[in-house]
């Protein structure tokens, strides 16, 4: 079982498209197992954001990110990483796939929807960003009022 970490990001929660977003994850076997609303500051965006501080679109990315509240979430799954971002597309909405979160909603490549883990060390980063030990519950800890 694999654990990544997914946002919502704030044009999308703006937009009315949270639960959208939830379902097409859940669809495809995903399971929510941290779940909360949160207003970044822009520190708390660079932080999150620091592979991409020497970018460009770096201050423009953060100050998109801490402008309105987003929703953070751990899903766990099988391949949950890969599949995460294949559900999400690629990261232009104009080349991403038919059928993928960007591909149907996204309106520019910096408001785009989603955010996904890219990789196992990426949300080993991110997750405990977001999210103390408490506030993830794992599949395997739900004993029997777990339907999965
Ligand atoms: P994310 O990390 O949010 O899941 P990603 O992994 O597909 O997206 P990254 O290269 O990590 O893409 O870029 C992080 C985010 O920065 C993008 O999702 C997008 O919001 C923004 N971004 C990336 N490239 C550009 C760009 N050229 N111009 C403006 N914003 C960009
Ligand atoms: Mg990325």
């Amino acid at each position: 079982m694999e654990q990544t970490l997914v946002i919502v990001k704030p044009d999308a929660v703006a937009r009315g498209l949270i639960g959208e977003v939830i379902r097409r994850f859940e669809a495809e076997g995903l399971v929510v197992c941290g779940l909360k609303m949160v207003w970044l500051a822009q520190k708390e965006a660079e932080g999150f954001y620091q592979v991409h501080r020497h970018r460009p679109f770096f201050e423009s990315l953060t100050h998109f990110m801490a402008s309105g509240p987003c929703v953070m979430m751990v899903l766990e799954g099988e391949k949950a990483i890969g599949c995460v971002r294949t559900l999400m597309g690629a990261t232009d909405p104009a080349e991403a796939d038919e059928g993928t979160l960007r591909r149907s909603f996204a309106t520019s490549i910096e408001k785009n929807v989603v955010h996904g883990s890219d990789s196992a060390a990426s949300a080993a980063f991110e997750i405990p960003y977001f999210f103390n030990r408490l506030e993830i519950i794992p599949v395997a800890e739900r004993g029997e009022t777990s339907l999965a």
